[in-house]
């Protein structure tokens, strides 16, 4: 599976373009989008997520034109927003339930083994029961991978994630990547250097909404 983004554009109606025509391959593994806050990380993150239009350029997903075929792209898509709200008197496993269903899993019992094999994934079977509102940082995030990674998605798309989590909670964080990474396109947006050098195996440096590096991220680092 590949991905590949072409000379993509995008100027919002207040003026700033937060998009320059950013060009990209990527392929499976794990994949680094470095930058600092506005640079464009998460407007390039919810084109590819088919949530906003560009102006002008191309993505595709293998052969799917991802600007133009959003439904196939949805199906293959986890998609983990820089900030995503809970409702906070839900249970993890009711919330999995409730998605996996409205996903289209609609036998209660395979629900119910997809549920439980992603909350122990997760490391969160022992919190299953528990209200979405009285979650740490970290396990609101892994319940957010978790909710990802319903139904199987190709591309997933993780932006900002380790925000305000301690040192503990963020290698976590990493090892559930990683661990995601084997086998689908894993694109992580951040702004903290060590987050792509731990994890990813290739990378690009946007600044302004242009690229200005890619490569593998201890070159690029080490020529910083
Ligand atoms: P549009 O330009 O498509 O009409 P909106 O102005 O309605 O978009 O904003 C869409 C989303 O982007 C909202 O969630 C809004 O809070 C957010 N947003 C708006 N302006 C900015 C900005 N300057 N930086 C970051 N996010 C913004
Ligand atoms: P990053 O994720 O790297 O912080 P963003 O993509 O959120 O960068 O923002 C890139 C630029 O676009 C910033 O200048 C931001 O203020 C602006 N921006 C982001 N979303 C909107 C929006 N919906 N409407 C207007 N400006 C936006």
């Amino acid at each position: 599976m590949k991905l590949t983004i072409q000379h993509l554009s995008k100027t919002y109606s207040n003026g700033v373009q937060a998009l320059k025509e950013v060009s990209l391959t990527i392929h499976q593994g794990m994949f680094g989008l470095l930058g600092p806050n506005g640079a464009g990380k998460s407007s390039l993150m919810r084109t590819i997520a088919t949530l906003q239009e560009a102006d002008s350029g191309s993505i595709t997903l293998d052969d799917v034109d991802v600007l133009h075929q959003k439904e196939e792209v949805r199906k293959v898509l986890g998609y983990l927003p820089q900030e995503f709200g809970v409702y906070p008197r839900v249970s993890a496993e009711t919330m999995l339930d409730h998605i996996a269903d409205l996903k289209g899993i609609a036998n209660g019992r395979e629900r119910k083994e997809i549920v439980t094999g992603l909350l122990q994934k997760v490391n969160l079977y022992e919190a299953r029961k528990k209200n979405l509102g009285t979650y740490s940082g970290g396990m609101k995030q892994r319940f957010g991978i978790a909710q990802a990674l319903i139904g199987n998605p190709k591309l997933i798309i993780v932006d900002e994630p380790t925000a305000g989590l301690d040192p503990a909670e963020r290698n976590r964080f990493h090892n559930l990547l990683s661990e995601i990474g084997e086998n689908t396109i894993v694109i992580l947006s951040t702004h903290i250097v060590e987050d792509v050098t731990n994890l990813c195996a290739d990378m690009a440096i946007i600044c302004l909404g242009e690229v200005v590096a890619k490569g593998n991220p201890n070159d690029l680092v080490a020529a910083l």
